[in-house]
């Protein structure tokens, strides 16, 4: 079995899950809507579950939302 398998199987096919550089793409909007207090989850689908299991791109989104959110 390979690594993908075994992810597939853990993770299952109900939660999506972003890769990396998908949610590299989104991260701009996802920030977005979160520090807009919008729906960013329903809209990003995914984002979540990376961020929550991927810690260097769950840096960026801290750093990027209290950039953004700073500016407000
Ligand atoms: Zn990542």
């Amino acid at each position: 079995m390979n690594r993908d398998d075994l992810l597939g199987r853990v993770l299952g096919p109900a939660e999506p899950e972003l890769t990396c550089e998908q949610c590299f793409a989104e991260l701009d909007r996802y920030v977005e809507l979160v520090v807009g207090g919008e729906k960013a989850d329903e809209r990003v689908p995914g984002m979540k579950a990376h961020l929550h299991g991927c810690p260097a791109c769950a840096e960026d989104f801290r750093s990027l939302r209290d950039l953004v959110s700073g500016e407000r």
